[in-house]
């Protein structure tokens, strides 16, 4: 998967195997009845949503599941023909296009579902959605009994639309305390049981949940972070019954190399003042590489040792400080493993006061993605 321009040696590694791995791992955790639906919203955690998307259909994947229309469309327009579920609100001048991409959409409520009717009033094709139910996520579904049968016959107004699943999301799955999550789960059976016709894929559970709760799998689970390697939480990666194997490596080379002889200040605002015999290095990688400016202190690898970025991160350059002389084109991992020592997105997460996903999808479009493990 060469890609066109290739001069920079920032890049970031990313194995399918590994996805792949995870992806069996949780199914065999899975009872048989249980499908799995592969999460890959926002390029697929920043992983690349198509290969992450063939990857876990090569590993038994049914379905991708995408947050945006255009997510689901950038997938058709690659050639992924596998089912498509829009998880979020899709506008309705999307649903002949869906329909047509073959593309499932969510339905978010009983107005959406009134506009959908009548959008799909004349329309020949059929469109598949799944009907959300928000049982305490607060977010898009509906959230009543009466809400549900006022929306089930509204959509029993047209025969344009199918209703193939219904789902709702967990918001505390990840967290120690599980009653919000029971809670949930009862509300969606309660629910679920109002369809006149239980729909096909019934399904609840994040990568949190399918972990943690098998018995909340139901017809299928949305594995998201967790098929990249990435725990949801701490609480999370305790418990998981096997272990996850990180997909994503940050690397690049030593573009430069220097040693200070006087007091130097480096980089914007001199607020780094290297001392008389120091080795600098720079990185060709910087805050518009997804290498935030928050992240100054924050160390990297280099033949297997953690050295500290120095100064201010630049847009598209750091600076790090060697114990000794290095060459130039030296590899440096940014994250990932490097002999015994490794970097991880929950260190990065930690420092910057967020959650591992937010730190995936920070990678930016600009490095490359360098695949194996097809
Ligand atoms: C993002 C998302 C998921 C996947 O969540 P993970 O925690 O990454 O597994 C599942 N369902 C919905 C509705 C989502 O928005």
């Amino acid at each position: 998967m060469a890609s066109t321009f290739d001069y920079r040696p920032t890049r970031a590694v990313i194995s399918l195997s590994a996805i792949k791995e995870n992806v069996r791992n949780l199914r065999k955790q899975l009872s048989n009845n249980t499908d799995m639906i592969a999460v890959v919203k926002a390029d697929g955690y920043g992983h690349g949503a198509m290969q992450s998307a063939q990857a876990a259909i090569e590993a038994g994947a049914i379905m991708a599941a995408v947050a945006t229309p255009d997510e689901a469309l950038e997938l058709r327009t690659k050639g992924f023909s596998h089912p498509i579920l829009v998880m979020g609100p899709s506008p309705i001048t999307f649903l002949s296009e869906a329909s047509k991409q073959n593309i499932a959409v969510t339905v978010t409520g009983v107005q959406w579902a009134r506009d959908a009717v009548e959008e799909l009033k004349d329309f020949k094709g059929i469109l598949t959605v799944h009907v959300k139910i928000d049982t305490g996520m607060g977010r898009i579904g509906i959230r009543s009994e009466q809400e549900l049968k006022e929306l089930l016959k509204i959509l029993e107004g047209t025969s344009a639309i199918k209703i193939e699943g219904t789902f709702t999301h967990f918001a505390t799955a990840d967290e120690k305390d599980s009653k919000r999550t029971h809670k949930q789960f009862e509300a969606f059976t309660q629910l679920v049981a109002c369809f006149p016709q239980r729909p096909k894929l019934v399904h609840a559970a994040n990568s949190a949940a399918a972990l943690r709760f098998p018995e909340f799998a139901l017809d299928a689970v949305r594995f998201g972070i967790g098929m990249y390697g990435i725990s949801p939480s701490d609480v999370v990666k305790a418990e998981q019954p096997f272990r996850l194997k990180r997909a994503l490596r940050l690397e690049t080379e030593i573009a430069y190399v220097k040693q200070v002889n006087a007091i130097e200040p480096i980089s914007y605002g001199g607020t780094y003042e290297a001392q008389p015999g120091e080795w600098i290095a720079t990185l060709p990688i910087g805050y518009a590489d997804g290498l935030k400016r928050g992240l100054r202190n924050q160390e990297v690898l280099v033949r297997g040792q953690r050295v500290p970025i120095v100064g201010t991160i630049c847009m598209d350059q750091c600076m790090i400080r060697l114990p000794e002389h290095v060459s130039e084109g030296e590899p440096v991992v940014i994250l990932g493993k490097q002999g015994t020592e490794e970097i991880t997105m929950e260190e990065w997460a930690t420092r910057l006061g967020t959650i591992p996903y937010e730190i995936a999808v920070t990678i930016a479009r600009r490095v490359q993605r360098q695949y194996f493990g097809d």
